[in-house]
C-alpha cells in the first residue's frame, strides 16, 4: 500500500468513524459514505492480473478474498472501446477445454457465471465466427476474482478487462485489507474521482 495520502486525512477519517460508531452501524456508515471525499482505487497497470508481461502466471484473487465485505467491493469492468468483441473470447471461454458440439470450448473462465455473451450488430446466422459479440459483466455476480482479467491479455486478448473499486459499495476503510495484502502495491487512496 502506498502512503500518498496525508496523516491528517487518516486521522480525520478515523476520528469521524469513531464518532459515528456511537450513532449505530448502518446509519453511521451511510453518513460516512455521504461525506466521503477520499477513496481507494486500483492501478490497473500494476495489478498482476492486468500487468503486461505477466502471462502464464497464476492469477491473483486477493481482491475477491481479502475485502472486509462478504461480496468484495471490487468488480471486473470490460472497457468496450478496447474489446475486440471476439467470437471466442479467452476471458469468457476456457480455451483449453474440450470443444463441444457447437464448436465452442465447453467450459467458461468465470466461476460465478458473471460474464454475459451476446451477438450484436448485423448477425450472420450461417457463420457465427463472422459476428461480433458483446461481453458484459453482471456486477451482482462478479466478486472481482481476477480470472477474466488475467485471460484478457495479449497474445490471446486485448486487455480490455480490469478490476475497479466500486465506490458506492466500498466502506472506505482507513486501512483497506486488500491494499495491505496486495503483492503489487496496486492500491492507492486519493480524492474520490468525479462521477
Ligand atoms: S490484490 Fe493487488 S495484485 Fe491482487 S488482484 Fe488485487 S490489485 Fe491485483
Ligand atoms: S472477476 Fe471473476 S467473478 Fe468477476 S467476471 Fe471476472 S472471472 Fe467472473
Ligand atoms: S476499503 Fe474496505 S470495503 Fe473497500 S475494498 Fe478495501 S477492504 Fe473492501
Amino acid at each position: 500500500m502506498s502512503d500518498k495520502y496525508s496523516r491528517r486525512d487518516v486521522l480525520a477519517t478515523a476520528a469521524r468513524g469513531a464518532a459515528l460508531a456511537g450513532l449505530g452501524g448502518v446509519a453511521g456508515l451511510l453518513v460516512i459514505k455521504a461525506n466521503k471525499t477520499y477513496a481507494w482505487s486500483i492501478d490497473a497497470g500494476a495489478c498482476v492480473n492486468s500487468k503486461l508481461g505477466a502471462v502464464g502466471v497464476e492469477y491473483c484473487e486477493l481482491c475477491a478474498t481479502d475485502c472486509v465485505l462478504t461480496l468484495s467491493a471490487i468488480r471486473a469492468v470490460n472497457e468496450f472501446s478496447k474489446c475486440g468483441r471476439c467470437y471466442i473470447c479467452p476471458a469468457y471461454f476456457k480455451i483449453t477445454s474440450a470443444v463441444g458440439p457447437d464448436g465452442l470450448p465447453s467450459e467458461k473462465v468465470c466461476p460465478r457465471d458473471a460474464i454475459k455473451r451476446e451477438a450484436i450488430g448485423w448477425i450472420d446466422p450461417d457463420d457465427p465466427a463472422n459476428n461480433f459479440y458483446e461481453y458484459t459483466i453482471d456486477e451482482k455476480l462478479c466478486n472481482g476474482c481476477g480470472r477474466c482479467v488475467m485471460e484478457c491479455k495479449e497474445p490471446a486478448g486485448l486487455g480490455s478487462i480490469r478490476l475497479e473499486v466500486r465506490h458506492n459499495v466500498c466502506l472506505d476503510c482507513n486501512r483497506c485489507s486488500i491494499a495491505s495484502a496486495c503483492p503489487e502495491d496496486a492500491y492507492d487512496r486519493g480524492p474520490l474521482p468525479a462521477t
